[in-house]
Order: C-alpha cells, then sequence, then structure tokens
C-alpha cells in the first residue's frame, strides 16, 4: 500500500487525485491533506479519507477545523509552511503530490526530494525556480519525479522505458488557449472572465491565465529541459487546439511516438499513482473516429511573447527563470485583480528580466533570495508597464 501526502489537495489536481484514489481504495492510504484557504472542502475531504494528518493556511482556520472535526475522529492538524513541509517529509510517507500552485510548492517539493519519497510532480514552478538543484538532490537522495503535467507525463510514458540517447526531440503539444484566434487588437480588451475560460481543461486560475498567454507552455519547455535532460533546442512545441494528443517524442529512425487521451488530469494522475502499475482512471478511451479532426498549427510568438521570454529565460540559467516565474506570477496575479490589461503581462516580465542579473544560485537559500527580490521589482515595475 502507498502512503500518500497530497500537498495542495483542496485544488483541481488535488481533487482528481482523490478521484482517482477513491477507485483504488486497496492500493492507496492517505496519510495528510492540504489546504491554503478552502478550509470546507479539507474538511469534506478529511472526514472522507481519514488522514492522519491535516495541513491548512494558519492558526485560526486549523482551529476550526479542530472544532468541526473532533467529534468525529481526531487529526493531527498543523498549519502554516512548516505543516506543509512536515507532510512532505514525514516518515510515514511514500508518495507525495506536490499540487500548490505557483512559488509556494517550493519548498515542500524539495523536502520531499530530500527525504528520499516518490514525488508527483504538478508544480511546475518548483521546477523553474530549481530545476538543477531539485535534479542533483534527486540523485544524492534517491528521490523519484513522476510528471503529472499532462505534456511530461505522457513523454514519461513513452521514454522511461526506452530512454537511450535516441531521442531527437521532444514536441510539446498546446491547445493554444481562448485567444489563439484574435487579432493584436482584440487581445488588448480581453476580459479577465474570457480568460478563465479554457476551451479544453478545467484547472486552477493561475494555469489557466498562463495557458491563455502561452506562459505556461514556456514553463512546461523548462520543466521538460530539467526532467528529461533535453537542450531546449531540442523541445519545440505545436499548437493542438483539441487537446488529445498529449506530446510527442522524434527518435533519431523518424519514428514520432505520441500519447492520446482526453483532456483530462485523472489520466496522467493515474498514471503516476500507479506507476510502474496502469491503474484505471475512470476516464473513458478515446472513440477517434467521433472525435474531431486533429490538427496542428505553429504558435504565433507575436501575439504571445509568453512563450519566446521563457525559452530566452532558461539560455541565461536558473536566476534568470526565477526572475521569469516570479515576474509571471506578479503579472497574473495583478490581471486577476483587474490591476493590469492581459497584453501587459508579457510587457512586465520582460521589464523585469532586463531589470535585474544576479549570478546563478547555488542552493535554496540563494533562490529564495533572487525570488523575494524579484518580486519586490516586478511589483515596483508595474506601474510602468
Ligand atoms: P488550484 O489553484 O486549483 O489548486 C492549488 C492548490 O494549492 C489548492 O489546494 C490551494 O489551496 C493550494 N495553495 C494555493 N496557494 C497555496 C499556498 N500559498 N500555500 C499552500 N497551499 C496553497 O491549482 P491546480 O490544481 O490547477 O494546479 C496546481 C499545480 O499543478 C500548479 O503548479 C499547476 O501549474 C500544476 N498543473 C495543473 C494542471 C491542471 O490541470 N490543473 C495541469 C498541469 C500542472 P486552497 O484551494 O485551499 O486555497
Ligand atoms: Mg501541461
Amino acid at each position: 500500500m502507498r502512503s500518500l501526502s497530497i500537498l495542495g489537495s483542496t485544488g483541481s489536481i488535488g481533487c482528481s487525485t482523490l478521484d482517482v484514489v477513491r477507485l483504488h481504495p486497496e492500493r492507496f492510504n492517505i496519510f495528510a491533506l492540504s489546504s491554503y484557504t478552502n478550509t470546507d472542502l479539507l474538511l469534506v475531504q478529511a472526514i472522507e479519507f481519514r488522514p492522519s494528518v491535516i495541513v491548512t493556511k494558519d492558526e485560526i482556520s486549523a482551529n476550526k477545523i479542530h472544532e468541526l472535526i473532533k467529534d468525529v475522529y481526531k487529526p493531527e492538524i498543523l498549519y502554516g509552511i512548516s505543516g506543509y513541509r512536515s507532510i512532505a517529509s514525514a516518515e510515514e510517507v511514500s508518495d507525495v503530490v506536490a499540487a500548490i500552485s505557483g512559488s509556494a510548492g517550493l519548498l515542500p517539493t524539495m523536502d520531499a526530494v530530500i527525504n528520499g519519497k516518490t514525488i508527483l510532480l504538478a508544480n511546475k514552478e518548483s521546477m523553474v525556480m530549481a530545476g538543477s538543484l531539485m535534479m542533483d538532490l534527486c540523485l544524492k537522495f534517491n528521490a523519484k519525479l513522476i510528471p503529472v503535467d499532462s505534456e511530461h507525463n505522457a513523454i514519461f510514458q513513452i521514454t522511461h522505458n526506452n530512454y537511450n540517447n535516441a531521442i531527437n526531440k521532444i514536441i510539446l503539444t498546446a491547445s493554444g488557449g481562448p485567444f489563439r484566434n484574435l487579432t493584436c487588437e482584440q487581445l488588448c480588451d480581453v476580459t479577465v472572465e474570457s480568460a478563465l475560460k479554457h476551451p479544453n481543461w478545467v484547472m486552477g486560475k493561475k494555469i489557466t491565465i498562463d495557458s491563455a498567454t502561452m506562459m505556461n507552455k514556456g514553463l512546461e519547455v523548462i520543466e521538460a529541459a530539467y526532467l528529461f535532460d533535453m537542450p531546449v533546442d531540442k523541445i519545440e512545441v505545436l499548437i493542438h487546439p483539441q487537446s488529445i494528443i498529449h506530446s510527442f517524442v522524434e527518435f533519431i529512425d523518424g519514428s514520432l511516438i505520441s500519447q492520446l487521451g482526453f483532456p483530462d488530469m485523472k489520466i496522467p494522475i493515474s498514471y503516476a499513482l500507479g506507476f510502474p502499475d496502469r491503474i484505471t482512471s475512470g476516464v473513458e478511451g478515446i472513440k477517434l473516429e467521433e472525435s474531431d479532426d486533429l490538427t496542428f498549427e505553429s504558435p504565433d510568438n507575436n501575439l504571445f511573447p509568453c512563450l519566446d521570454l521563457a525559452y530566452q529565460a532558461f539560455s541565461k540559467g536558473m536566476a534568470t527563470t526565477i526572475i521569469l516565474n516570479a515576474a509571471n506570477e506578479i503579472a497574473v496575479e495583478a490581471f486577476l485583480n483587474k490591476i493590469i490589461p492581459f497584453t501587459k503581462i508579457p510587457i512586465l516580465i520582460n521589464l523585469a528580466l532586463e531589470s535585474w542579473s544576479p549570478k546563478n544560485p547555488d542552493n535554496i537559500e540563494d533562490i529564495l533570495a533572487i525570488d523575494s527580490e524579484a518580486r519586490i521589482k516586478a511589483h515596483s515595475l508595474l506601474s510602468k508597464a
């Protein structure tokens, strides 16, 4: 039996993970669940799955949960960053689902690595901030990273059996988001509400905006470079609006292999949970004869400059990808709060990247220092963007 800590169990990936776990009670024990703001859902999840530990944002929400749950059962209730870190490293845990959104996921994910866990990695921001350190620590502490991000999970499915330097390139597919067919002028006027309507995937707000700007694919290029030890010039992006194909690997003999499935995260999550077995996900197979035509096109880098910004940042090193990630988080939050328009997101990120070139970090302290300085700079640039 695998014993799981789910970081971010109240989010989109967290809930899909619990949907798969529910199908396989004989395989998985839930050791810990965690929320940030959604204590009501955490309480419902805790009552169903009876984890030994639950973690929430702060003492007030921890007390609230304690009052509401104490007559049902008595879990340990922790709060704050020390709580998230504790469930990522607990001895009782074999697998950690890293599904906190944004940079807040970095420290707990790294703790899981340092404690030699199997990490089901959804939190791509931790790889963008600390990819090479994370991969070094995985080797040192014998931790295993299994990608949950659908494209990376597809590549993992294709390559883990025959990863032998015979790969020519990786092609990450992208839906293109809700604004794929707009003109530059139309893009200036898009609303938060329309940006949050992803055509194919149901996801948290931050990644949904990242998908609309194409920064999500930029972050995924960086994530893939680290996870699969590939130079970025061998990682391409291809728009595939139907989101049925979840990436390709091209081998040196000209073979192109892909993984297909409905755009439902329960498929990659079940693969990561069951690995090396395959287990049911609750998702039907595709009837290709009934599906829409599968189409492909190149990304429009003029309309969506974030993808190029991510390639350029990666080529400059980890300090620059930390700035990219921090400035993107500030810009997305400002857009969601209607402080800047959609088209200012890449402008702010570019300004932040041009404003500073710190030395590449050697350790987690350096990473956190660059991240917090980059956030201060990005905030101060908001009025200039
Ligand atoms: P959601 O916004 O739906 O969920 C985020 C989760 O993290 C929630 O449980 C939230 O708690 C918690 N959380 C948010 N901020 C903090 C914080 N500061 N400290 C601790 N916990 C926090 O996001 P998603 O599930 O969509 O995405 C999670 C991660 O997975 C992201 O990194 C995303 O890029 C990646 N991913 C997601 C995919 C998807 O289809 N959704 C696909 C591929 C990757 P609460 O809700 O209680 O506030
Ligand atoms: Mg993805």
